[in-house]
Formats: structure tokens, C-alpha cells, sequence
């Protein structure tokens, strides 16, 4: 298979590993977003998570928090992202599932997760939206429903007590009364301005 990853593995290309186990490897991404960058993959091909049969991805995401636990100490930080390009849509450029560790530094002037894409959404549909993914989880055949849809149960009567819409107003309304949380409200909306442009960077990788 032509697949970058699968040839990593191979030791058809080198690479920095840092990790390596009988299922999965986890080596220095080559065109680092930060120092410490790290790319954690199962050594089978599967192209997105949702690929990976279960009980296997426990395999990876062991890795991925044993790892969590090391890289941004050594590094001299305390904080990292963890993320999946899931799918090409998502900035998938390779298309061999693999996790990113990114550490974080503060005052990095990098961005959150959440600030990757910022679409209109219309919030007085999401309970539909609720409600139909709840009704396909249900619905699906390897016995997820039952123990869901009492949990889900929980969810609901929680909402019905505090709608949705008034909850980001609550928030803002509590964060300026203590000052790390107006810096760290202060942080985000100033991350919220500058969106992420990713795709020079993730052009270069490989
Ligand atoms: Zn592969």
C-alpha cells in the first residue's frame, strides 16, 4: 500500500519514534506546529477512528495518555492539544488514522480546538439534532441502546432545567467577577478573532 504511515512503520522511511509497541507507534511529526509535536498511529492501516474495530482503539488511546503524561514536562510545559484530522474535510492529508499531540506554551498565540471552523449554526434546531442522534445510537445493532437511553434520560431533565440558549450568557455574566477567568474569556475572544490558518503549515508536513 502507497500510504506514508504504512511505510513508517515499515521502516521504509525514518522517522524520530519516541514510542512503539506491537500495535501502535508514536514518533516527532516532521514539520512541528510546536516543539514536541508527536503523531501516535496504529501500526494497521484503518484510514479514519471510526475504522478501527472496537476493543482496538483502547490499544491507541492508552498510548496516546501515557504519552500526554510525558511529552509537554519534557518540553518545559504543562498543557497540550490532542487532536484528529478525521476525514479530508477535517485536514486529513494523510489518510492513515493518526492522533497529534501538540503541547501548548503559554502565551503560544496558538488557538484552541474550537477555533478551527466557526459556522452559523441555528441553535434552536439542536434539540432535533439531539434527539436524532440519540434515536441512531438506539438504533444501531451491537446493544448500545439500552444503557444510552437511560443516561440520556438524565440529560434531558437537565436541560429542561436550564435551557440551552441562556447558558453562554450565565457564563459571561460569572467570568468577569474573578480575574483569571475574564483573562482566560479575554484569551478565548481574542482567539476567536484570529481564526487558525492551518493549510500552509499542513501543506509542508509531508
Ligand atoms: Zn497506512
Amino acid at each position: 500500500m502507497d500510504c506514508l504511515f504504512c511505510k513508517i512503520v515499515k521502516g521504509e522511511i525514518p522517522t524520530l519514534k519516541v514510542y512503539e509497541n506491537s500495535s501502535v507507534l508514536a514518533f516527532l511529526d516532521v514539520n512541528p506546529c510546536s516543539l514536541g509535536h508527536t503523531i501516535i498511529i496504529p501500526k494497521k492501516h484503518y484510514q479514519k477512528i471510526e475504522d478501527i474495530p472496537e476493543g482496538k482503539i483502547n490499544e491507541l488511546f492508552s498510548v496516546i495518555t501515557k504519552l500526554v503524561k510525558i511529552i509537554p514536562e519534557i518540553v518545559g510545559t504543562t498543557d497540550c492539544n490532542i487532536g484528529l484530522n478525521n476525514g479530508k474535510f477535517a485536514g486529513q492529508e494523510v489518510p492513515h488514522v493518526h492522533f497529534h499531540i501538540i503541547p501548548r506554551f503559554e502565551g503560544d498565540k496558538g488557538s484552541s480546538i474550537q477555533g478551527l471552523v466557526r459556522m452559523e449554526v441555528d441553535k434552536q434546531k439542536l434539540p432535533e439534532l439531539a434527539e436524532k442522534i440519540k434515536n441512531e445510537i438506539e438504533n444501531e445493532p451491537n446493544g448500545e441502546g439500552t444503557p444510552k437511553i437511560k443516561s440520556d434520560k438524565k440529560e434531558t431533565e437537565v436541560k429542561k432545567k436550564e435551557p440551552t440558549e441562556n447558558k453562554p450568557q450565565e457564563i459571561k455574566e460569572e467570568q468577569p467577577t474573578k480575574s483569571p477567568e475574564r483573562e482566560w474569556q479575554e484569551f478565548n475572544e481574542e482567539l476567536q478573532n484570529t481564526p487558525p490558518d492551518y493549510s500552509e503549515a499542513r501543506k509542508e508536513e509531508y
